[in-house]
C-alpha cells in the first residue's frame, strides 16, 4: 500500500540532510562516514520522533480528540515533541513520565525537563520504574473523559505500527536523496530505543530491496530482547502496510554501548558526544546519539565497517536534553 494513503501532518519543511562527515572519517581511517541530520526535523528542537507524530497526531485529529496522553523518561525527547505538535494543532497535553533511574525526576531540571513546561504540558505524573504503564495511561485517558475530553493514548517513544510509518517514510527519502546524488551506501548505524525508528527504517530499505543492512544499537536492553522487539514491531508495521516484512535475521541490535543503562553514561558516550562536536560542529546527545555513535567510532575502528564502504549515521536528535548533563559533559570547570 503507498504511504500516501495514511492520514499525514507534515512537521518538516524539506528531506534532511545528508552530509559527509570528513574530518570525523580522516580521524578514524578506514570506512568512509556520513550522517543523516533527523536532528533538522521540524517541531520544537527536532528528532526522530517528529517523524512518527506525523502518522499519529493525524489519526489523532481524525478521531476528534483533543487531547494527547504520552510516557517517557524524565529527559523524554518524545514528550517535548508531543508537546510541541499538540501546541501547534491547538490540542492539550499530558505526560506520564517514567524514572527507568530512581528518583532521576527533578521538577526544576533543565534540558527537556524546563521545555516540558514551556510548553505547555496540562498534566505531568511522575511514576517509579517498572510501573504497568499502560494502565496507567488508561487511568489518565479516564481522567480526561471525566471532565468532557476526548483523549488520545500515544504509546512510549510513538513507537507502535502508525508512528513506525515515519521511518519507512524516512528509508524512502534516503533512497531518493541517494539515487540523486549518486551515493551508494554499505550500512546504515542508528540508535535503537523503543524501536520505531529500526524497525520503520527495515521495511522501508526492504520493501525497496535496497541492501543496506542496518545496525542498531541498544540504549536500554539486551540484544536478544532487542531484535524481538524490533522484529515484532517490523512485522506489525509491514502488516499495516501490506508489504513483505523484513526477516528476523535482518535485525542487528547490538548492546556494547549501552553500558550500565538507560540514560547511564559510559566514557565511550562522553568521547563520541565531545568528538562530534569538536570535529564535525555537530551536537548529539548523552541518551541516545551518544551511546549509537560511540558503537559507530569503535565499529570503525575495529574494522567492522571497512575501508571503501561507505557508513551513514542517523542522527535521531536530543541536543535539547543537553544541558541537564551540562555537569558530565563540560571539559573545563566553571
Ligand atoms: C527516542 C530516541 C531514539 C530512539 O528511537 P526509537 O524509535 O525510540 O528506537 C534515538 N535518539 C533520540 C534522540 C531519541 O529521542
Amino acid at each position: 500500500m503507498q504511504l500516501a494513503r495514511f492520514p499525514r501532518r507534515r512537521y518538516t519543511h524539506a528531506a534532511t540532510p545528508i552530509q559527509p562527515l570528513d574530518r570525523l572519517s580522516a580521524h578514524l581511517g578506514g570506512a568512509e562516514l556520513w550522517i543523516k541530520r533527523d536532528d533538522l526535523t521540524g517541531l520544537a528542537g527536532g528528532g526522530n520522533k517528529t517523524r512518527k507524530l506525523e502518522f499519529l497526531v493525524a489519526d489523532a485529529l481524525d478521531q476528534g480528540a483533543d487531547t494527547l496522553i504520552t510516557v517517557g523518561a524524565v529527559q523524554s525527547n518524545h514528550c517535548r515533541l508531543t508537546l510541541a505538535a499538540a501546541a501547534a494543532e491547538g490540542l492539550k497535553c499530558r505526560l506520564l513520565l517514567e524514572q527507568r533511574v530512581p528518583s532521576s525526576y527533578r521538577a526544576d531540571a533543565s534540558g527537556n525537563n524546563f521545555l516540558f513546561d514551556l510548553l505547555g504540558a496540562e498534566a505531568i505524573e511522575v511514576v517509579d520504574g517498572g510501573v504497568d504503564i499502560s494502565a496507567r495511561m488508561s487511568a489518565m485517558a479516564d481522567a480526561v473523559r471525566a471532565q468532557g475530553g476526548r483523549p488520545y493514548i500515544i504509546p512510549g517513544g510513538g513507537s507502535n505500527a502508525l508512528g513506525a510509518l515515519g521511518y519507512v517514510a524516512c528509508a524512502q527519502e534516503l533512497l531518493t536523496q541517494c539515487f540523486e546524488a549518486g551515493l551508494a551506501f554499505d550500512h546504515i548505524v542508528c540508535a535503537s530505543g523503543s524501536a520505531g525508528t529500526h524497525a520503520g527504517l527495515l521495511v522501508g530499505l526492504h520493501m525497496s530491496n535496497a541492501g543496506i543492512p542496518v545496525t542498531g544499537v541498544n540504549v536500554r536492553r539486551p540484544r536478544a530482547e532487542q531484535e524481538g522487539n524490533v522484529h515484532k514491531l517490523a512485522v506489525e508495521t509491514a502488516a499495516l502496510l501490506q508489504v513483505a516484512a523484513p526477516p528476523r535475521s535482518a535485525v542487528t541490535a547490538l548492546e556494547s554501548w549501552v553500558g550500565p543503562g538507560y540514560s547511564l553514561p559510559t566514557p565511550e558516550m562522553i568521547e563520541a558526544v565531545r568528538t562530534f562536536a569538536r570535529m564535525e560542529g555537530v551536537l548529539l546527545d548523552a541518551v541516545y546519539t551518544g551511546k549509537a555513535a560511540a558503537g559507530l567510532i569503535d565499529l570503525t575502528r575495529e574494522g567492522r565497517f571497512k575501508a571503501g564502504e561507505r557508513v551513514l549515521f542517523l542522527h535521531t536528535g536530543g541536543a535539547p536534553s543537553l544541558s541537564a548533563f551540562e555537569p558530565l559533559l563540560r571539559t573545563q570547570t566553571k
